[in-house]
Order: structure tokens, then C-alpha cells, then sequence
């Protein structure tokens, strides 16, 4: 079994950028990652998520993302360019790997478990990294597994019977699949937007969001981003469950979305339905609808031939439970990047650096994380 200094798992924004430091550092890693090819889950974007629908993808370290003209695909523009930098930088990523469980190791007659090799040694000190193509061993890790493979889709009375297609945002396949349908938009963030932007010309769209949509008219601006980022932060130091940080950025209609706006579809947003039907969704009568259509004594009623749950996505982070990171609070508690339960282990990409700019400078923090408890370690075994 392989012995890294480090471990990085997943090759998306944040994994390049942690690996990206770590090598400047010279410290001795390995890049797990799940996916076939370079571009973390820009790769599995919709084919019409174009590069002026992104808010902007930043600069990886030490190299700008090439110029776009905007009509470019996100799915193929962004894992070109990382592809590119997976290979001027030689970052040392091994895929397809999809790691099942990271677990202490129990140091004597430790047998990597799936891989047959020798022992890690008595009181190695040492986390496991157990995948489906083999096993690994390492003195620090940083988790980089995004969001993207935990789609979100929460649960209402019904949903299990509903005659129409219902699909998540990771499964969105372009407008034209929705044409002249009756569509429910789920959803308060900016994927819910966007999708109303491009289905409401097409369809009959009807918005339905939990929360008030909160609007901004401010600019996205690096003051902006810091104050967004500082609201998530202090959840995670708290040890809360992040929320999405762009959902806390607040919502604002581009020009591609002017004549959803002019149709009247972000004006007739309703509050959230409380079950599904076989063929639409209702609102209990105590919750109001904001109007539905029909009203048979059972609360107001829509027709629907799809759902589109736009409904955001949980941490990737089930194969850390045999780590006990989580605080009773329900998130991971961070000091900075490192988890308080465990600072061996940094978390990027995670709660207030699930931006691209934040999981940049993660990537850096983590590095920092890394050396610094290596050489504590080195210092108590010494
Ligand atoms: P990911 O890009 O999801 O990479 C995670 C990697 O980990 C993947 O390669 C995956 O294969 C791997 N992985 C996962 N689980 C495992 C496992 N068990 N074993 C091994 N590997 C694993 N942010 C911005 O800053 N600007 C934008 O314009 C913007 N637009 C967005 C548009 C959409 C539609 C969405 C959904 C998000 C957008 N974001 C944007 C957010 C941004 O894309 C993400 O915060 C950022 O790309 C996440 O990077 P990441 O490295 O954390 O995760």
C-alpha cells in the first residue's frame, strides 16, 4: 500500500488548487478522483449552461482561465482548462477512483483492507483511504468531493405517485426537452432562476420556493463575495450545516432573463406546495397557494407534467463517517480549513469555500494545514 505525506481526494476546483500548493510546497501527495476525466462537475453541466449563464468561473492558481466569448459550453470550456492545468502543473491525479471510506488506521496487523499489502505499523497515526481500485494510506487528507454526486431533493406526501417526470437540477437536459409543458420550478436559488429564465418563453412555468426569494440589485463584487463568505464561515466555525454560499449572495435577473420577467413568471412565485398528486401538486388550504387553479374543498390545485426540483445539493462527504467529524450541531466544525475533530483532515470546497474563488484559496489554507501538522507530528515523534 501507497504512503503519502498527503492525500487529496477529488479534482475539481478545489482538489487542483489544494494539489497545486502542496507541490509548490514539496510536499509529497497523491489526487484521487472519481470521474473518467479532467473538469470536476463542470463536466456533467447541462449542455446549455453557456459561459455567460456561469456568475465567473475564478483563475486557478497560477494560471488564468482563457478568454471566452461567452456562447462557449461550461461542460467542455471549464475541463479544458483544467485539463491544461492538471498537466502544466503535473499534478499527480489518479482516476477513476472513488474513494468508499476514510478510516483511522488500527496500526498493529492493520492489513490494508482490499489490497493485500503490508501493514501500516503499530501506532502509525495513520488515515486509510479505501477505494473501489485499491487502497491507500496517508498522514493528512484533504476532502475535496464537492456537492455535485449529493443532489438534494426533499420529501412530500405523494411524491412517489406522481404520473409526470420529475428531475434535479444535476439531471436538467436544456430547455428544449420541456417544450410547450406545464412545468413546477422548485426552488429559491439561482439554478431556479436561470431555468425560469429559459423555460418560461417555452412552457407554462409555475415558481415554487420555500423562503421568500431574496433580490440584490448589487453587483457581484469581491466585497460582496467576503461578506457572502463570512456569513458561511461562521456556520462552519459554529459547526452548522453550510449553507450554499450562493444562496446567501442573493438573486438578480441577468438580460437572458428579461422576458421570463416580462411574462410574469418570477412575479407569480407561490409558497411551497405541501403534496403531490398524480398529476400536479397542491397546497394544503391553511398554507395558501397564492392561487391555484382549482379548489375542490382540498386546498388549491395545478396540473403539472413535470417537476424540476431545483433544490440545491448536500456535501459529498459519506465516506468520512468512519471519521466522526461532525459536531452535535450537524455540520463539520472547521478552524479555518481543518476539522476540529480530526487535524489531520482539511476541508475544501466545503461550506464557505463552495465558490470557485473560495475554494482557490482553501486549496492554499489546506496546504498550510497540511505542513503545519506534519511538522507538529514530526516534531512529537521525533
Ligand atoms: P467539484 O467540482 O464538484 O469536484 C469534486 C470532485 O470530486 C469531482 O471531480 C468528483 O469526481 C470528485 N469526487 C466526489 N466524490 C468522490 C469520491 N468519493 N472519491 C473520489 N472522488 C470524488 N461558482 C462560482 O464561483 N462561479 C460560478 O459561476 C458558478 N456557477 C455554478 C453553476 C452551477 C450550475 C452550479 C451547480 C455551481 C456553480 N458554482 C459556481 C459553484 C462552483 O461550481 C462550485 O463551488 C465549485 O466548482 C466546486 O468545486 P469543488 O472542487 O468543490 O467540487
Amino acid at each position: 500500500m501507497e504512503i503519502h505525506d498527503s492525500l487529496v481526494i477529488g479534482a475539481g476546483q478545489a482538489g487542483l488548487s489544494a494539489s497545486y500548493h502542496l507541490r509548490r510546497r514539496g510536499i509529497d501527495h497523491v489526487v484521487l478522483d472519481a470521474d473518467d476525466r479532467p473538469g470536476g462537475a463542470w463536466q456533467h453541466r447541462w449542455d446549455a449552461l453557456t459561459m455567460n449563464d456561469v456568475h465567473r468561473v475564478a483563475d486557478l492558481p497560477g494560471a488564468e482561465i482563457p478568454p471566452d466569448t461567452g456562447r462557449e459550453r461550461a461542460n467542455t470550456f471549464v475541463p479544458a482548462y483544467f485539463a491544461d492545468y492538471e498537466r502544466r502543473f503535473e499534478l499527480p491525479v489518479v482516476r477513476p477512483v472513488r474513494v468508499r471510506r476514510v478510516r483511522p488506521s488500527t496500526g498493529s496487523g492493520d492489513g490494508p483492507a482490499g489490497s493485500g499489502g503490508p501493514s501500516t505499523g503499530s501506532g502509525d497515526n495513520l488515515l486509510v483511504v479505501e477505494s473501489d481500485a485499491g487502497t491507500w494510506a496517508t498522514r493528512t487528507l484533504v476532502n475535496a468531493t464537492g456537492t455535485w454526486t449529493r443532489p438534494f431533493i426533499p420529501h412530500y406526501p405523494g411524491i412517489e405517485t406522481f404520473r409526470g417526470e420529475q428531475l434535479h437540477t444535476a439531471d436538467y437536459p436544456g430547455p428544449e426537452h420541456f417544450r410547450g409543458k406545464r412545468v413546477v420550478v422548485v426552488g429559491g436559488g439561482a439554478s431556479a432562476v436561470q431555468f425560469l429564465g429559459a423555460l418560461a418563453p417555452i412552457t407554462d412555468t409555475i415558481w415554487v420556493t420555500r423562503r421568500e426569494p431574496v433580490w440584490t440589485d448589487r453587483d457581484f463584487t469581491p466585497e460582496l463575495g467576503r461578506e457572502v463568505v463570512a456569513k458561511v464561515e461562521e456556520r462552519v466555525r459554529q459547526g452548522l450545516p453550510p449553507r450554499s454560499v450562493v444562496s446567501v449572495t442573493g438573486l438578480r435577473l441577468r438580460e437572458q432573463e428579461r422576458e421570463a420577467e416580462r411574462l410574469g413568471a418570477y412575479a407569480a412565485r407561490r409558497p411551497m406546495f405541501t403534496s403531490i398528486e398524480p398529476d400536479g401538486v397542491r397546497w394544503d388550504p391553511s398554507t395558501g397557494s397564492g392561487g391555484g387553479t382549482t379548489d375542490s374543498g382540498g386546498g388549491a390545485f395545478e396540473p403539472a407534467d413535470v417537476i424540476v426540483w431545483a433544490t440545491g445539493f448536500r456535501p459529498a462527504i459519506e465516506h468520512l463517517a468512519p471519521l466522526h467529524l461532525r459536531s452535535p450541531l450537524g455540520g463539520i466544525q472547521l478552524d479555518g480549513t481543518t476539522a476540529v475533530a480530526d487535524p489531520r483532515v482539511q476541508m475544501v470546497g466545503y461550506g464557505p469555500s463552495a465558490s470557485t474563488i473560495g475554494a482557490n484559496r482553501a486549496g492554499r489554507t489546506a496546504a498550510r494545514g497540511v505542513a503545519e501538522h506534519l511538522r507538529a507530528a514530526e516534531v512529537v515523534s521525533a
